[in-house]
């Protein structure tokens, strides 16, 4: 199977997805590919008209359907068809991905799709199995409580792993008898709006997924303002989560689930295994460029170790060599746009005016596309903005400490708390820092997720509200009702 395509070869799909069908609309932003920069289609931006169609069309799905009525193993199976639909059309959904985004196309297939079908399973499997609750009551009353579906959920996602995400939202809505309105990424549109097309051929009522194209000014905040979206789920970044919030306050009280933005400390204690502390910060920090929520950033290494760690780190951060995203070999990943490219650059030129020493990259690849160097900066103090700052790119800090207690101190940041990774062979030193530690995921002697889905991931602090996967997710997407019969 050739994985390799050509951008112009692809039919993109550039219309809203609604009640089922593609919905045309004027074109008013345009989507590039950062592996070259060059213009690949224009899209429209929903306006409040627009996700107001889409909302109704959400409600007529559930009424007409009854989805949330039906016995739960109908749900359980159409999910499963959608999973086994994505699958099938794997490579057609891998190449969409790539086009427009920062993932290789055999990294989309292999990771991206294969995961997301496993996770839209993982979802179905609640829909038959988590009831609501009876709870002890005296002889004269009998009480339970009801776990409902809320109704729509609002969902608006981010570009950096556009079919993840969209799974994310969608699985576990779906499965608990909810319908969607989905607001990709405006930069990564078409992988969505085709997940979306396959729920129907699935047999998932037209409806359920309505897939709105935009921006977050006009589109992402007409759809949290909306007073028929009963809930609202977010992925991005910490300040586009914060604007969600008060928009939400300003235009109506609505349940919300915000999964933002990390500065993740990996903390290397001198027992450690060195080799596999290398692989680990290396996985931590290189994939899809840096660009991922629980990107490990700010490296902490016992002094003992420090000087042998950086001169790893250096000779690994030097080894990736950049290609487009639609080669058949998976290269280093390109910058999701120039402005970002720009603002990366930016962080990094102001650590090093402020003392930081950049041990390797610091600057673009010189090739076409957004494509920035691996870049370690050593000698930053605690205020530098490369420590301070989500950059979201393929750069990390590297600081050193003596003590443990040194170590937790460094490790806490003053606003996020996404995760953490910890590397030691001292068991007693692992349960105590884990303690420490705040953050809403812990990494020891490992970096990143596993395939076990119902470990749930969310952030603390400004790093977010609620959880994405495990058995969190499928219960944010219910709300209780507590019923009490006199007998
Ligand atoms: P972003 O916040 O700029 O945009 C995310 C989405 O929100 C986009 O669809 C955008 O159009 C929309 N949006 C922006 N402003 C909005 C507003 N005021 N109202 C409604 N919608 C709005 O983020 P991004 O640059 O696309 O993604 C990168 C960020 O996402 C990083 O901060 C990263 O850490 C975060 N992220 C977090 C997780 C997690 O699980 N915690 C996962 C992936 C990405």
């Amino acid at each position: 199977m050739t994985l390799a395509f050509s951008p112009a070869d692809l039919t993109l799909p550039c219309a809203h997805f609604i009640g089922g069908e593609y919905v045309r609309d004027t074109a008013a932003m345009e989507v590039r590919a950062p592996s070259t920069g060059a213009v690949i289609a224009r899209v429209p931006v929903a306006d409040a008209a627009m996700v107001d169609r889409a909302v109704g069309a959400a409600r007529q799905a559930l009424a007409v359907s009854g989805w949330s009525g039906l016995r739960p193993r109908e749900r359980l199976a159409a999910l499963h068809r959608w999973a086994d639909l994505i699958e099938a059309e794997a490579l057609t959904l891998a190449r969409l991905e790539a086009v427009c985004s920062s993932r290789p196309v055999s990294h989309a297939l292999t990771g991206d799709v294969a995961v997301t079908a496993e996770q839209i399973r993982f979802f179905a499997e609640f829909a038959d199995k988590e009831g609501g609750d009876l709870v002890p009551t005296g002889d004269g009353s009998f009480g339970f409580i009801a776990a409902e579906p809320y109704g729509v959920v609002g969902a608006i996602a981010p570009w950096n792993f556009p079919i993840s995400m969209a799974g994310w939202k969608l699985g576990p809505a779906l499965a608990a008898g909810n319908a969607v309105v989905l607001k990709p990424s405006e930069m990564t549109p078409f992988s969505t709006l085709y997940m979306a097309e396959l729920s129907v051929r699935a047999g998932i009522p037209a409806g359920l997924v309505n897939v709105v194209l935009g921006d977050g000014a006009v589109t992402g905040t007409a759809i949290t303002a909306h007073p028929g979206i009963d809930k609202v789920s977010f992925t991005g970044s910490t300040r586009a989560g914060a604007a969600i919030m008060e928009n939400i306050a300003r235009t109506g009280i609505k349940p919300m689930t915000l999964e933002l933005g990390g500065k993740s400390p990996m903390v290397v204690f001198d027992d450690a295994d060195p080799d596999l502390a290398a692989d680990c910060l290396e996985r931590g920090i290189l994939p899809n460029a840096g660009q991922f929520c629980v990107a490990g950033s700010r490296i902490l290494v016992q002094r003992g170790i420090a000087d042998a760690l950086a001169a790893k780190l250096a000779e690994r951060f030097a080894r990736p060599a950049p290609a487009a995203t639609w080669e058949e070999e998976a290269g280093f990943s390109p910058i999701i746009s120039e402005p970002q490219l720009q603002r990366i650059d930016g962080i990094v030129q102001a650590a090093r005016a402020q003392g930081g020493e950049i041990l390797c990259g610091g600057g673009r690849f010189d090739r076409v596309g957004s494509f920035y160097r691996p870049t370690l900066i050593a000698g930053v103090s605690a205020t530098n903005p490369a420590v301070t700052e989500e950059i979201f790119g393929p750069v990390a800090t590297f600081q050193t400490f003596e003590t443990e207690d040194e170590a937790m101190q460094l490790a806490a940041h003053p606003t996020y708390g996404l995760c953490a990774g910890l590397f030691t062979r001292d068991l007693s030193r692992a349960l105590r820092c884990t303690r420490r530690l705040e953050a809403g995921t812990v990494w020891v002697n490992r970096y990143g997720r596993s395939r076990d889905h119902i470990l749930p991931t969310g952030g603390w602090k400004a790093s977010g509200l609620g959880k994405d996967l495990g058995r969190e997710a499928f219960a944010a997407n219910r709300r209780t009702k507590s019923v009490l019969i006199d007998l």
